[in-house]
């Protein structure tokens, strides 16, 4: 039989009766039932419910409620207002702790070809190597392209015949060295440390950055 407490309030003492009472099934409320009445004030709390109510009130101390109507409070900013440039940082800061460098984010391209860019730094597209990774049965994980090495992200544009052949040609085209990089930090490192103007690096940025998007649109072309 399941026992429960109910709480009432006593007016005449301005204490609380804690009634505890014994339930029973609807067949058996014939029988007549057990009670006692417990007396419980403020100056007999102990144990949990003594700790409870020193947290609460070292919670609530100090706290001054204002005349102004409640409103949303962006708490991961000074000034309170929400912002997306915030909101990023937040991301980079929790999410890009093991890389060297943040987002980078090329005004004079699209936003897709950016937010790609970004999928490609992460490592979280949709390569034969990260569908097998999580536990997806499929044909091959070999390169669409190729043929011959595993698709990840690192071969699918870095490494790949075809991803160095268009590299080649985009350094032919800007007349810069070329150089042989194998993931993104270190195409990213290639490009801070190129000897031409930065307004031109952001530029060059955002054609690499185009080029990874039609890598990859061609990479899905093949796999129809
Ligand atoms: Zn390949």
């Amino acid at each position: 039989m399941e026992s429960f407490h109910s709480l009432e309030h006593n007016t005449e003492g301005g204490d609380c009766l804690v009634t505890e009472s014994s339930a029973v099934a609807p067949s058996q409320s014939n029988i007549p039932q057990m009670t006692k009445e417990v007396p419980v004030s403020s100056e007999e709390r102990s144990g949990v419910e003594q700790d409870q109510l020193t947290d609460l009130t070292t919670y609530v101390e100090g706290v001054v409620l204002g005349v102004t109507p409640d409103r949303w409070y962006w708490t991961l900013d000074g000034s309170g207002e929400f912002s997306v440039a915030s909101a990023r940082k937040v991301f980079d800061d929790n999410r890009f702790s093991e890389v060297s460098t943040q987002t980078r984010w090329i005004k004079a391209v699209p936003i897709k070809v950016n937010i790609h860019a970004w999928k490609v730094r992460m490592d979280c597209l949709p390569t034969r190597l990260n569908i097998s990774r999580r536990g997806i049965d499929i044909p091959s994980i070999l390169c669409p392209v190729c043929g011959s090495v595993t698709e990840s992200s690192s071969h699918l544009f870095f490494d790949c015949l075809v991803a160095k052949y268009n590299f080649r040609k985009i350094c032919r085209w800007w007349e810069v060295d070329f150089m042989e990089v194998h993931t993104f930090d270190e195409w990213v490192s290639w490009i801070v440390n190129l000897r031409i103007p930065i307004k031109h690096k952001r530029l060059l940025e955002g054609v690499c950055f185009g080029c990874c998007g039609w890598l990859y649109n061609t990479r899905g072309l093949m796999l129809r």
